[in-house]
């Protein structure tokens, strides 16, 4: 199966990350028929540094959330230890975007923190 993302919430991803910047923005990301459709905010995720990663472990319990979404704001979407970790907790789809966060400064993955394709969709 390959996950898809609707482009408003892609968009909205990257307004959020150019509005954390310099500091890290992090959500979960909800799915309906493998569509990603809506980002989930959670308190604490939006302060700065290494923290969003710790916070996004602090999952709920909410079947319609797939995965989650972060910013890098070195500009390289490449996922760090802590974030394989996250990732493997977290869900089946992760998103990392990179500075200067334009529509294609990001990258997708699985669980496994392997490269995977999200296709965005309008
Ligand atoms: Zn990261």
């Amino acid at each position: 199966m390959t996950w898809k993302i609707r482009r408003k919430v892609l968009r909205l991803i990257m307004e959020s990350a150019k509005s954390s910047y310099p500091d890290e923005f992090g959500a979960f990301l909800r799915a309906k028929h493998g569509i990603i459709y809506e980002i989930v905010l959670l308190p604490g995720t939006l302060s700065g540094g290494r923290s969003v990663i710790y916070n996004l472990i602090a999952k709920p319990i909410d079947f319609t959330i797939v995965g989650s979404v972060h910013s890098h704001p070195s500009g390289f979407p490449i996922p760090s230890g802590a974030d394989r970790e996250m990732f493997a907790r977290t869900g089946d789809v992760h998103i990392i975007v990179a500075h200067p966060f334009t529509m294609d400064s990001w990258m997708a993955y699985n669980r496994d923190s392997e490269q995977i394709e999200v296709k965005v969709i309008d």
